[in-house]
């Protein structure tokens, strides 16, 4: 199968869990396995990481995993069965000083501090914005509330807090927990959940730096996910903090008004592609599929749209994770990412006649020849990082081969679009040599093409095209 420019991130849940269907998901083009930790312990999350990695080898494919921390997620605690249900213009008590809920009594909240953040007025949003009341008064631990769009509360039910300032820093001590866990199992990248500012993350990586020089592993790469306002306030110095971001929709159409989002979405997409970092669109992409065969026209246009917004990778979450056809909605993304890409909606003609630099310009170059139908492919050799990005940033209709030294720096390579890593030391005198052997022998690109070789040592960068 030819590989498609944009990549598919799957989080893996029950349905998806077996090595025979992790296949058959990589088979149909997923290349990023997502671990929720807001579900689950570790002994399961390192079965899944076994079971991830025995289904990568079986398929002869390289897949990163992702594990996505659950960050301050607020909850409603425990509550009957049935629920509870909250009438229109009901008066209801949420507190903090319970945890389970008692016949008539006030609702239990997960989050210790939020009769402090929350003032009169503020709006608290349940159940991804189902359901909304209003705060009408604070005393002590209890928050008085009235019900402004009713609807039936459940237990664990999310709760997001638009109009309030959340105390509780985004990495939280059961995110260091499993953060830890997870550099253990050396996880290639990690979604830190709710980042409100660059010390989020700045926190999260030194966590991660010494853990990894401990058990001398690598250190994960790290996306931050754009789901609060607050990290729309502060995302220029998030996305510079950060090594990729993750648009996080399902929690960010309930922060934001949802009509928002469409334009937030290309713009956070822009942005990251300038700054050459991989950026996820997230949630709800193929919902429907959860459980019926096909998407809907309005989820195919979404899909396709993400593309023609240039986004590194799309991702799927309950479709894959507790979905009845995580392979079958695995093939259909596949299918419509390779029909836009196909399009003239996808490609970039932006070419610059002044740049501010020579690595620029020579991605330019290459994006050029590409356009041009003069390359069939590019090679870029791994950890000669900007001029990698810069070429990606044209988002060329040819694939990237980016020479990897080994299976670990190839996973985190994978999530970037187009890139197809290739394992191999890299000595540059024998490199081209060595790459001609590899193309022929794997049938990498048409026999008679040139290709775009580009190697930088500091000193000097190099473009070469070599007949293959
Ligand atoms: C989201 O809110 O869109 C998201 C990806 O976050 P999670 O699924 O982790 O709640």
């Amino acid at each position: 199968m030819e590989e498609t420019r944009t990549k598919i991130i799957c989080t893996i849940g029950p349905a998806s869990s077996s090595v025979s269907m992790l296949v058959r998901m990589i088979n149909a083009g997923m290349r990023v396995a997502r671990l929720n930790f807001s579900h689950g312990d570790h002994p399961s999350h390192a079965a899944l990481i076994k079971t991830v990695r025995a289904a990568a080898r079986k398929a002869g494919q390289t897949v990163a995993i992702l594990q996505d921390l659950q960050g301050p997620k607020i909850r409603v605690g425990e509550l009957p069965a049935k629920g509870v249900i909250l009438h229109k213009a009901e008066k209801i008590i949420l507190t903090t000083s319970l945890v389970a809920y008692k016949t008539g009594g006030a609702i239990p909240v997960t989050y210790a501090s939020l009769h402090r953040d929350v003032k009169v007025g503020h709006r608290l949003l349940f159940d991804d914005g189902t359901i909304e009341v209003v705060v009408e008064k604070v005393r002590g631990h209890n928050i008085t509330a009235k019900v402004k769009v009713p609807g039936v509360l459940t237990s664990h039910k999310g709760l997001n807090l638009p109009d309030s300032m959340v105390g509780e820093a985004s990495f939280t001590p059961k995110d260091r927990e499993d953060l830890l866990f997870g550099v253990s199992q050396g996880v290639d990248w990690v979604a830190l959940s709710f980042v409100s500012c660059a010390d989020d993350i700045i926190t999260a990586r030194s966590v991660a730096k010494s853990a990894a020089k401990a058990a001398g592993v690598p250190v994960p790469l790290f996306f931050a996910k754009v789901e609060r306002r607050t990290a729309l306030d502060n995302f220029p110095e998030i996305l510079a903090a950060a090594d990729g971001i993750l648009l996080g929709r399902g929690d960010l159409g309930v922060e934001v008004r949802p009509e928002e989002v469409p334009e937030i979405q290309k713009d956070i997409v822009e942005a990251c592609r300038q700054a050459g970092k991989p950026v996820v669109v997230a949630t709800q992409m193929l919902n429907s599929m959860v459980t019926n065969p096909r998407g809907t026209r309005a989820e195919i246009s979404d899909v396709a749209n993400a593309v023609f917004d240039h986004t590194d990778a799309v991702m799927l979450s309950a479709e894959s994770a507790t979905g009845r056809y995580p392979a079958v909605t695995v093939a259909a993304m596949t299918a419509v990412i390779r029909e836009a890409e196909k399009s003239r909606y996808d490609d970039i003609h932006h070419v610059s006649l002044r740049v501010p630099d020579v690595a620029e310009a020579l991605a330019q170059s290459v994006h050029v020849l590409a356009a041009s139908g003069l390359i069939s492919a590019i090679v870029v050799v791994a950890g000669q990082g900007v001029v990698a990005q810069q070429i990606n940033m044209f988002r060329p209709d040819v694939p990237v081969f980016m020479v990897c030294p080994d299976e670990s720096t190839a996973r985190r390579a994978i999530v970037a679009s187009g890139i197809i890593p290739l394992i191999m030391a890299d000595s540059p005198g024998t490199l081209i040599s060595r790459l001609q052997t590899k193309i022929h022998h794997d049938k990498l690109v048409r026999r008679g093409s040139q290709i775009a070789v580009v190697i930088s040592n500091g000193a000097e960068i190099k473009l070469s095209i070599v007949h293959v």
